[in-house]
């Protein structure tokens, strides 16, 4: 049995950089048979509100890590008639206890059920399916890093240009479509770009606009933050920021900061050293994270945590990896940015409607008028009569 136990925790520990210690007197983790109604006799420090419905049905259960790092325990069915072999051929009769306890510490790791047949946190118990999916691997080793190896070879190449920017404002249609990240609450769109922001009218789209300083704008932020990551707006109204792999959580329409904010990444599940690109609430109300290129998070926005995971691509049908910045327009669409090409998708029919250049143009920016533009046009026409007065 504990070779058992044993086994199970190193087939999540193989991909990733945890380490499982046994220890009798200071656990995180407690594995315990339970049978029936099991409240008080709870081994831990909470009492059990779940019960056993006796023989087959409900398995096992096993708590969420939270953040007050309170010990999170597996209870095993007691009444099950259990397989304690490692391998597939558990006879039809009996339950494989592996498969069941690998899956319980997948919670206790705090990853959620799949939706993907072959992973082995599919909520449906299946006797031959004893192994981490390729996906299980991935989610752990977002939560939890991947294993260390002797080579550190493109972990540590952070950019270190900290240069001091310019604090000219810039001009937007200058940037064009540089610019990839926007944000629309209350029919005012928010344009950030580095330390800046541009917040017009929806009805009023004024390309002469000049920026704010985005720390003018939301005093809460620390001193030298960098830039806004990724923002959106939950159903609630609360406006989520990402910032410097911190959490923000904004009331709107006050633009304060909301009581006990910024918190670490890990209360959505996610690693803090994860690398966030974006972040959006659909029309129908599901919010989703994009990290580290090909992944998604979906965010339970009732409960605050982390519901589902998975590879972009699959959830987001004809959307590229790598993408840089999502949001919603007010047409209930979804964009999506990367290498200034933007795809515009459509989460009814699960398809990207249409895709090109980016440019501003696109949301009604009309930087043909603007100054700039204008200025630009005079310069030229300037240069074209010297070379005509050269010609003469
Ligand atoms: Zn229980
Ligand atoms: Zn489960």
């Amino acid at each position: 049995m504990k070779e058992l136990s044993e086994i199970a925790f190193n087939t999540w520990k193989e991909h990733t950089d945890l380490i499982f210690e046994e220890n009798s007197s200071n656990y995180d983790i407690i594995i315990s048979n339970k049978r029936r109604l099991h409240r008080k006799e709870s081994s831990g420090q909470h009492y059990c509100p779940k019960r056993f419905d006796g023989k087959s049905g409900v398995l096992a259960h096993a708590n969420y890590p939270n953040s007050n790092n309170d010990v999170v325990e597996i209870h095993m069915d007691q009444d099950e008639d259990w397989y304690f072999e490692i391998d597939t051929n558990t006879p039809k009769e009996k339950i494989n206890f592996y498969a069941v306890l690998v899956h319980e510490i997948g919670h206790t790791l705090g990853i959620p059920h799949s939706a993907e047949n072959t992973s082995i946190m599919y909520p449906l118990y299946n006797s031959s399916n004893i192994e981490l999916s390729k996906d299980d691997i991935l989610v752990v080793q977002s939560l939890y890093g991947k294993p260390v190896v002797g080579d550190d070879d493109d972990e540590e190449d952070e950019e270190t240009d900290d240069e001091e920017k310019d604090l000219d404002p810039p001009e937007l249609c200058k940037l064009n479509n540089k610019i990839k990240n926007f944000l629309i609450v209350d029919q005012v769109l928010y344009i950030y770009y580095e330390k800046w922001v541009w917040i017009m009218d929806l009805d009023n789209l004024d390309v002469r606009t000049k920026p704010q300083l985005i720390s003018d704008w939301l005093t809460f932020l620390p001193k030298g933050f960098n830039n806004i990551t990724a923002a959106y707006q939950r159903p609630s109204g609360d406006v989520i920021l990402f910032i410097d792999n911190k959490l923000y959580i904004m009331e709107i329409p006050s633009f304060r900061l909301k009581f006990g904010y910024p918190t670490s990444l890990t209360s959505l599940s996610l690693r803090k050293n994860v690398i966030l690109h974006s972040a959006v609430n659909t029309y129908s109300g599901k919010s989703f994270i994009f990290f580290d290129d090909v992944y998604y998070v979906e965010i339970d926005e009732c409960k605050g945590i982390s519901k589902k995971y998975g590879r972009i691509t699959k959830e987001f049908s004809g959307i590229p990896p790598g993408i840089e910045s999502s949001f919603r327009y007010t047409n209930g669409l979804l964009y999506f940015i990367k290498d200034k090409t933007f795809y515009e998708y459509s989460e009814f029919t699960n398809s990207v409607l249409r895709a090109g250049k980016f440019y501003l143009s696109l949301f009604g920016i009309d930087c043909s008028k603007s100054t700039s533009k204008m200025l630009d046009i005079i310069s030229n026409l300037k240069e074209s009569l010297n070379q005509l007065e050269n010609f003469n």
